[in-house]
C-alpha cells in the first residue's frame, strides 16, 4: 500500500449490461413525472435508439421533453437553450443520452436550470457553486470514453474567452448512470479510437496522481489492461460484443479513478487545445501531446511507468525500472500506431505561431501541478513543438 490513509467517494448507482437500457424508465421516474432527454440532434445512427428511449421513458409513465441541441465539445450557448427548455417545461429529472457531451450537457443544464445565471458562473475555481436545487441526474453513456457517467465534473466551453473549463462539485454525480455496451456497437472505429483513448488517459493520469490510493491504483492498472487488449479488438471490429463490454468497463473503472484521485498534465494541455480549437476531439487533443509527454516525464516517475510499460508489452518485465520506464512512450506510439491514432498538432490545424498562447493556456487548469514533473511554459512549449509534426 504507497498511502496510509486515502478518501474514497461515489455516490452514482450503476446499472452496467447489455440491455439495461430498458431500465432507463423506472430509475428516471424515481426522481419525478417530467424528464428532459438531452442528445445531440438526431442522425440515421441514433433514430432507433432515440425511439427506443422515448418510449422506454413514456411506458414508466414520464413525459419527455428533447432537447437535442447537444454540440462536441458543448458550449455555454447550448447549455443555456437546454437549461431554458427544461425550465419552461418545469422538468424533474434530466437525462443526458450519448457521449461526454451529452451526458456534460445534461449536467451543466441541471444546474443552469435551477440557479441564477450561466452555468460558466459556477466552474470549479468560482464563489457560487451548484447547491441541493441542481435537478437529479441520468447519465445512459453511448461512448466507451470519458467516465461522464460516474464523475462530478461537467466540462463546457466559453468560445468567446476560447476557454475550455469545467464545472466539478459532488452534485454533479449522476444519480443514476447506464451503462449497456449494446448502444456502443454503432461507434465508428475512429471515434472508437479516439473515445478508447481517453480511458487511456484517464486510467494512467489517475494512477501517477499524488491523489490516488492503493483502490484507484486497482482499477486504474485493471482499466489500462483492459485498454491494451480490448481497444484494438473493439476499433477492428466495433460488432465484437466482448471488446465494447470489456472498454464500457473500462471506462468505467477509469471514470471511478478521475472522480477520486483527478488527472494530470495531459488533460492541462488538452482542455487547452479544446477550448482554443474545438474542432479537435478530446481524445485527440491527449492523444497529440501524450509521446512527449511520457518522454519528459518518465524519469519523474520510473517506477509507475515501467509498470504500465509492462502492461503494453509483457517482455518489459525482464527489463530494469529505468528502461522499461522509458520505453512508455515508444510502447505507446506503437499502440496508437495499431488503433490508427497518429495525430500531429499541424494535421489538427492548429497554427504555428498559436503554441505560446496554447502552452499560456496549459498551465490555466490546476491539473499540471498534479503531474510527477510540474512543468512550467518553457516545458509545455517545447512538448507542443516536439508534438507540432
Ligand atoms: P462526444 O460525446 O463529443 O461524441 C463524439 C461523437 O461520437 C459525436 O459525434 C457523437 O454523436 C458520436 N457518438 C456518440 N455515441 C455514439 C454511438 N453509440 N454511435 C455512433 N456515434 C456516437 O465524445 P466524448 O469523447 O464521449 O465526449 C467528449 C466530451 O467529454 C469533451 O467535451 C470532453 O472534454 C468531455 N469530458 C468529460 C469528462 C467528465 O468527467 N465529465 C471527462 C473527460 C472528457
Amino acid at each position: 500500500m504507497n498511502n496510509n490513509t486515502f478518501d474514497y467517494f461515489q455516490p452514482t448507482e450503476i446499472l452496467f449490461g447489455e440491455g439495461r437500457l430498458k431500465e432507463a424508465g423506472e430509475a428516471t421516474r424515481r426522481f419525478g413525472r417530467r424528464c428532459l432527454l438531452v442528445t445531440v440532434p438526431e442522425i440515421p445512427v441514433f433514430k432507433e435508439l432515440y425511439r427506443t428511449i422515448t418510449m422506454v421513458l413514456k411506458e414508466a409513465g414520464l413525459d419527455v421533453f428533447h432537447f437535442d441541441g447537444v454540440v462536441p465539445n458543448p458550449t455555454v450557448e447550448s447549455v443555456r437553450r437546454g437549461a431554458a427548455m427544461a425550465r419552461e417545461n418545469t422538468v424533474d429529472v434530466v437525462l443526458g443520452l450519448g457521449g461526454g457531451s451529452s451526458m456534460d450537457t445534461a449536467k451543466a443544464i441541471a444546474v443552469e436550470a435551477t440557479h441564477t445565471g450561466s452555468c460558466w458562473d459556477y466552474l470549479f475555481f468560482k464563489d457560487c457553486q451548484p447547491t441541493e436545487k441542481t435537478l437529479p441526474i441520468v447519465a445512459v453513456t453511448t461512448t466507451s470514453g470519458t467516465g461522464s457517467h460516474i464523475t462530478q465534473v461537467a466540462v463546457v466551453t466559453n468560445p468567446e474567452e476560447r476557454c475550455k473549463s469545467a464545472l466539478f462539485h459532488n452534485q454533479l454525480f449522476p444519480n443514476i448512470s447506464i451503462v449497456d455496451p449494446d448502444l456502443m456497437h454503432t461507434i465508428p472505429p475512429d471515434i472508437t479510437a479516439v473515445t478508447g483513448f481517453d480511458v487511456f488517459a484517464h486510467a494512467f493520469e489517475s494512477f501517477i496522481n499524488p491523489g490516488g490510493s492503493p483502490y484507484t491504483d486497482l482499477m486504474a492498472r485493471e482499466a489500462i489492461r483492459l485498454v491494451v487488449e480490448y481497444l484494438p479488438q473493439a476499433v477492428r471490429n466495433g460488432d465484437s460484443p466482448e471488446a465494447r463490454r470489456q472498454m464500457a468497463w473500462a471506462d468505467t473503472l477509469a471514470g471511478l479513478c478521475i472522480a477520486n484521485a483527478g488527472v494530470t498534465l495531459p488533460h492541462g494541455i488538452g482542455m487547452a487545445i479544446g477550448g482554443l480549437y474545438p474542432h479537435v476531439a478530446h481524445g485527440e487533443a491527449l492523444a497529440v501531446v501524450y509521446p512527449a509527454i511520457l518522454r519528459y516525464t518518465w524519469s519523474s516517475a520510473p517506477e509507475k511507468f515501467a509498470a504500465v510499460s509492462r502492461i503494453f508489452n509483457p517482455e518489459l518485465i525482464e527489463a530494469d525500472r529505468k528502461e522499461a520506464a522509458e520505453q512508455l512512450s515508444v510502447v505507446l506510439e506503437i499502440f496508437l500506431e495499431r488503433i490508427g491514432l497518429q495525430p500531429t498538432l499541424k494535421a489538427l490545424k492548429i497554427p504555428e505561431e498559436e503554441l505560446r498562447r496554447l502552452a499560456q493556456a496549459s498551465l490555466v487548469l490546476p491539473d499540471y501541478k498534479s503531474h510527477p514533473k510540474v512543468a512550467c511554459l518553457t516545458d509545455v512549449e517545447s512538448i507542443l513543438t516536439e508534438s507540432y509534426d
